[in-house]
Parts: C-alpha cells; sequence; structure tokens
C-alpha cells in the first residue's frame, strides 16, 4: 500500500520560491535575508492558513543553512538543511504558544540562548501562535529580545497582533500577510489537482476558493474533503461542492430574491426553511443577498433611469440596512430560523411602500378609520365611544362613579359619586365637545337614586349569587361544607 499523505502537506512549500503569493513581503525578507541586514526579531501577523508557519520555518531553515552563499534559499545540500528536514535540528526550535504558555516554557529558551549553535549558522527560535504567552513569558522574554547574541533570530508567528504587548512589538520587523485573492487560491487549487490527477471544473475550483475566504490552508483541506469522489474517474463539478459544503447556488438566491420583490411570502419562507433544512446556514443566505442587492444597487445606480425589473434604489437601500442587520444578529443569535423568517418579513415589508406609516398621517388615519355616529343613543353607547378614541380614563371613571338619571344626544342628568375626580363635569363636556363638535348640556345632580354601570353590574352579580344559594343542589353542598362559599365566575 502506497503511503498517502494530505494535499495540504504534500504541497507544503519548502522554500521561498514555492510559497504562493506575497510576493513583495518575500521579496523584502529574501533581500534582508541576503544582505545579512535581517532584524533579529521578526513578527509574521495574518488570518490563519496564508502561510505565516510555513514561511517562519523556511525563514528558519534558510538562516540556519551554512552553505548558503549570496542567496535567500537555503542550499538543501548541508548538514544543517538535512537535520531540519529530518526533523532533528537542535539549532531551529518551534514552539507552539498555545500549550506553552507560561514563563517556565520561555526560560528554557532564554537559557539556551546563550550557548552557540552546534549544526547551523543561526539559532532560530520559531514561536507560533505568540500571543498566546503570559504576560510573565512575555517579560521575560523582553530582556533576551532587547540584546539578543549575534547568532540568534525570533521568529513569532500570530493571528491576534493586538494581544502581543506593544514592548515586544516595538523589537520585531512586523511582517503583514494579506489574505489570498480568490484567484490565487483557485489557481493553486488548479495546479495541485493536475499534478493528482484530479478531475475539477473552474466552476467548483471557484466555490473551493470562495468557502476557503482567503485562507489556503482552509481551501486545500477542503479539495481533500472532495478528493475521494475522484477516484473513479468522477470529475468535480460545483454542484458537488456546494452539496458538501451547504453553499447556497447562486441562481437560488435570485429566486429567493425575487420572490421577497414580488412579496410572495409563501415562496420566500419556504424556499429560505429548506435551505436551513439542507444545511445551508443562514449568515450565508443573507451574505449571497447582501451581494446581490449591491449588485443591483449598483445596477440602479448606473442606470440613466430606474431599472425597471428591479427595486427602487430607495427600497434597495433599506434592503441594504437590513441585511447588515440580519446579518449581525444571525452571528450571536441561537435561534437562526426564527431570525432569518424575520429578516425575510422585514425585506418584503420594506419594499411596500404603501406600508410605510409617515408621522403626519400615522395618527389621523388610525382616528378615521373608527367612525363617531352622528347621534348618541345611550350613556353606554357614550363609553363605547370613548373607549375607541382612547379615552380610557374618562370612561373607566363614568362607568364607576355617573349615576345617569336622564340621557339623550345632546344633554344629561347625571349625578357624580364621592370618588369621581373633582372636575369630571369639565372633562366631560370637553371630550363630548371634540367627539360631537357640540356643546353638551350637563346637568349635575345633587343625589341620584340611579346606580352607576358598575354598581348596576354589581348588584346584578349580587342578585345571581343570592338566587344560586336558594338552589336546592347549592344550599346541600353549603350545608356538607360549613363554612363554603359561593361564587359566581
Ligand atoms: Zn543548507
Amino acid at each position: 500500500m502506497s503511503h498517502y499523505k494530505v494535499i495540504a502537506r504534500k504541497y507544503r512549500p519548502q522554500n521561498f520560491a514555492d510559497v504562493v503569493g506575497h510576493d513583495l513581503t518575500k521579496q523584502i525578507i529574501q533581500n534582508a535575508i541576503k544582505s545579512q541586514k535581517l532584524s533579529q526579531a521578526l513578527i509574521l501577523t495574518g488570518i490563519r492558513g496564508i502561510g505565516k508557519t510555513t514561511l517562519a520555518r523556511i525563514i528558519a531553515k534558510s538562516l540556519a543553512c551554512t552553505e548558503r552563499v549570496d542567496a535567500a534559499e537555503a542550499c538543501n545540500q548541508c548538514n544543517s538543511c538535512k537535520l531540519f528536514d529530518e526533523g532533528r535540528h537542535n539549532d531551529i526550535l518551534e514552539m507552539d504558544a498555545a500549550s506553552n504558555t507560561g514563563v517556565d516554557d520561555v526560560r528554557s529558551i532564554i537559557d539556551s540562548v546563550g550557548y552557540r549553535p552546534v549544526h547551523g549558522a543561526k539559532k532560530v527560535y520559531v514561536i507560533d501562535e505568540v500571543h498566546m504567552l503570559s504576560r510573565n513569558a512575555f517579560n521575560a522574554l523582553l530582556k533576551t529580545l532587547e540584546e539578543p547574541p549575534e547568532h540568534v533570530c525570533f521568529v513569532f508567528a500570530t493571528t491576534e497582533i493586538h494581544k502581543v504587548p506593544d514592548t515586544v512589538l516595538s523589537r520585531c520587523l512586523r511582517i503583514n500577510l494579506q489574505p489570498f485573492p480568490l484567484k490565487a487560491i483557485a489557481t493553486h487549487l488548479k495546479n495541485v489537482c493536475v499534478q493528482e490527477d484530479i478531475h475539477i471544473t473552474d466552476e467548483a475550483l471557484d466555490v473551493l476558493a470562495r468557502a476557503g475566504q482567503g485562507s489556503m490552508r482552509d481551501a486545500m483541506s477542503l479539495l481533500e474533503q472532495m478528493r475521494p469522489l475522484s477516484f473513479d474517474g468522477t470529475t468535480i463539478e460545483a454542484s458537488h461542492v456546494r452539496d458538501m459544503l451547504g453553499v447556497l447556488d447562486p441562481s437560488t438566491v435570485a429566486d429567493l430574491f425575487e420572490s421577497l420583490q414580488h412579496q410572495n411570502r409563501h415562496n420566500a419562507l419556504t424556499t429560505a426553511n429548506e435551505l436551513l433544512r439542507q444545511g445551508v446556514s443562514g449568515e450565508n443566505i443573507i451574505t449571497l443577498l447582501l451581494e446581490l442587492t449591491h449588485t443591483h444597487i449598483m445596477q440602479q445606480a448606473q442606470a440613466s433611469e430606474p431599472v425597471a425589473n428591479l427595486p427602487s434604489e430607495v427600497v434597495l437601500q433599506r434592503y441594504w440596512s437590513i441585511l447588515v442587520k440580519a446579518l449581525q444578529e444571525l452571528k450571536t443569535t441561537p435561534f437562526e430560523r426564527e431570525s432569518l423568517n424575520v429578516a425575510l418579513l422585514r425585506l418584503m415589508f420594506a419594499g411596500d411602500i404603501s406600508h410605510q406609516p409617515t408621522a403626519s398621517t400615522a395618527g389621523g388615519e388610525k382616528k378615521n378609520q373608527l367612525t363617531i355616529p352622528e347621534t348618541c343613543e345611550s350613556f353606554p353607547q357614550l363609553l363605547d365611544i370613548l373607549r375607541q378614541q382612547n379615552k380610557l380614563v374618562l370612561a373607566s371613571n363614568l362607568k364607576h362613579y355617573a349615576r345617569v338619571e336622564t340621557f339623550q344626544h345632546g344633554a344629561m342628568d347625571v349625578h357624580f359619586s364621592d370618588k369621581a375626580p373633582k372636575d369630571m363635569k369639565r372633562q366631560l363636556e370637553a371630550a363630548l365637545k371634540e367627539l360631537f363638535n357640540d356643546a353638551w348640556q350637563i346637568k349635575v345632580l345633587e343625589t341620584s337614586a340611579a346606580h352607576s354601570i358598575k354598581e348596576e353590574q354589581d348588584l346584578k352579580q349580587k342578585q345571581l349569587l343570592e338566587s344560586a344559594k336558594k338552589h336546592p343542589l347549592v344550599k346541600k353542598i353549603l350545608e356538607a361544607f360549613p363554612g363554603s362559599s359561593v361564587t359566581i365566575q
């Protein structure tokens, strides 16, 4: 059985020439190495999977090489190069700060710094994820960084440069590695596929490169996952990759967008939920809608007159803000489906300008919906009208404390109980004037034999209770359970 090596490891660059992209950075480093003017401390930074550690190791090998003359590349022949390739070079120390964060781990480095290299031209310390070192560990290292012996070089790598203390940063040559452009990733993947005899379409490569999000390593490991498909000679298609990644097909996004535009709720929600079921993430759906919205905004902005089959620019701008907000929400919410659905409904709402209330009409419309009758036939009807017009406190006070003797449209004789607000009459008059655009004659009586509506209700309740207590069955129960009481629900 042949020895199988994963693609990412097999194609890991072994020298500067093999490194894909980062051209300017490579040139700077190579020139510095060639002219013996490389800083004794370097820090490589950038997102994961863009070759920081790989580059750090190439630099280390090159610096340690004893036969390197007037060149930046290691010779690959000398004892130092061979030992490095075999992974047993005593002068090149690789440490992962993620698992060695303490001051003791750093101490072993500091203690060995004073000794001259045994096999290589230099002693090189490669510390990966250096930001993980503890504060004390950084402090311990600082002294050595200030005045490193001439035969020593430090190469740090980090994804989180802001976590590295300034005191350390100020002593390092900082090298920012940029994420790989899509094209660079796709081209590299294509080269690998040719060499490995993997049949794959350009579109599939593009989907893989996109999914890598600037990280070559991520893209390579995705290719690794797809690879078995090609073992029987199958050509890997974009649809295969999308299926595996749960990536949305652009035509589906266009369909979804159209449903949103035409406010076809059923279609939009069904499509979105079906996509979630297939494993496409809500973030993915929103991101692609954002991209499409941006494209349409640009189309509208650049057209001499509005593009007819697209939402207007104003609506598209609204889409944009809703989608940006939704994307932020989806990154943190545990309710993916719910958040997505609400975002889609908002989008459909945003498209309908007639649904957008304006400050001047919002209140007025509401009032006009409930028409006030020309004449009010009874006191209970008056209370209903007051409630409809949101005069709830007045309606409630009247219900409790107004004992109405006579009522007709335009006039009433009424007695207010002691608990009524002092200016009840004035409040009522003002409300009636507003509602009917007419002054009512309100005569306030000193006493009254009438009841307020609330008193009337209480009385009825009491009578019901009394008659219930007289019912033979209830009587028996009350006798059987002394001390129990009767209530009416
Ligand atoms: Zn060498």
